[in-house]
């Protein structure tokens, strides 16, 4: 029998890349979008989960009935949810206050157990979600803390899965890749395998306007006064993530809330592809790097579109949402433009 799997995470990995022909138009090389909504959790964080659950039970750490512990209100509790269902294990996680009640439905309807904390107290503060996933890993026997931004099985995941194919589906003729850093797994892990065979390859990390990590990348000094809060999900950070090689990476582009919204939905709008809002900001910062960097029309890009669309339709899809951030919306039309002569 073909293309038919002993259960989903038999579909991990393997996502197809498409060609960005609309919105690519006014650069010369050739742009494909390795859409990593085509895993079965619908991100690319499905790869992380099922390496690091089973680097853990290949060490022993894990037997029957094990605990899954996580600090996460993103894909990534998502993706260990969806694992810890078929290899029979609990999965908790802790979020922080002001994550959408959809988000907890979602992620309880996959089994998870989830704890929500206040986000207003400080990281080292015992309420805070990190100290409440540390907390209920130490206490709870038989468990394992996934601890995503400082776990170097991040990197290996993608180093073993992601870089690899980008390679094949590419046929080695990669230029360029782009890819948005969160904590750097994507990035850092396909860039390490990309580098090994061919060194040339130009690696560019997208950082968010609010975050250190560009900063941090030209100087090796962190500037607090950079930081500030911002809209851009799975992307930036205020502090340096361990899964984050940065002597891998080439160049790093600094994108903002507003443009990266409006290509989110032009994505959607030229290319029918819906993407997740890191999706608008990988194109926001090719077209800031070819703006400074031009392409020739050999260079071969490819771009990470980390997520699905369907996340975010009460944000970066919703009109309403849109206005509320001052954006303007050129994306929907009124019906009342269609009895307008
Ligand atoms: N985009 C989205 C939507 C994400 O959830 C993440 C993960 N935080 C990223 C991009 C970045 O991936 P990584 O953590 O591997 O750097």
């Amino acid at each position: 029998m073909t293309n038919v799997f002993d259960n989903i995470l038999g579909l991990i990995g393997n996502t197809p890349m498409v060609k960005l022909n609309e919105v690519t138009k006014d650069i010369p090389a050739k742009v494909y979008a390795k859409i990593e909504s085509f895993n079965p959790g619908h991100s690319t964080k499905d790869r992380i989960a099922l390496h690091i659950i089973e680097a853990a039970e290949r060490k022993g750490l894990l037997t029957p009935g094990a605990t899954i512990v996580e600090t996460t209100s993103g894909n990534t509790g998502f993706s260990i949810a969806m694992v810890s269902i078929i290899k029979g294990y609990k999965c908790i996680l802790s979020v922080s206050d002001k994550t959408k009640p959809e988000k907890i439905a979602y992620l309880k309807a996959l089994g998870a157990t989830v704890y929500v904390c206040p986000a207003s107290v400080p990281a080292d503060d015992p309420r805070s979600y990190y100290e409440v996933a540390k907390k209920i890993a130490a206490e709870t026997p038989n468990s394992i803390y996934i601890n995503q931004y400082f776990n170097e099985l991040n990197i290996d995941a993608h180093y073993s899965s992601t870089g690899p194919e980008i390679w094949e589906q590419t046929e080695g003729k990669i230029t360029h890749l782009f890819a948005c850093t969160g904590t750097g797994g994507t990035l850092s892990g396909s860039a390490k395998f990309l580098k090994e065979k061919n060194p040339d390859i130009k690696i560019i990390g997208v950082d968010a306007d609010g975050s250190i990590l560009k900063t941090y990348h030209e100087t090796g000094e962190i500037d607090p006064s950079e930081i500030h809060s911002y809209q851009i999900e799975g992307l930036g950070k205020n502090l340096i993530p361990s899964a984050l090689l940065f002597d891998r990476i080439d160049h790093f582009v600094r994108v903002n809330d507003e443009m990266s919204a409006y290509c989110t939905r032009e994505i959607a709008l030229k290319e029918a592809i819906m993407g997740g809002y890191t999706t608008g900001a990988v194109l926001q910062a090719l077209r800031q790097y070819a703006n400074a960097n031009p392409f020739s029309e050999n260079d071969l890009v490819v771009l990470i579109f980390p997520d699905h669309g369907s996340r975010y339709i009460t944000k970066v899809y919703s009109d309403k949402w849109m206005e509320e951030q001052g954006f303007i919306n050129n994306c929907v039309h009124n019906y009342e433009e269609v009895f307008k002569t």
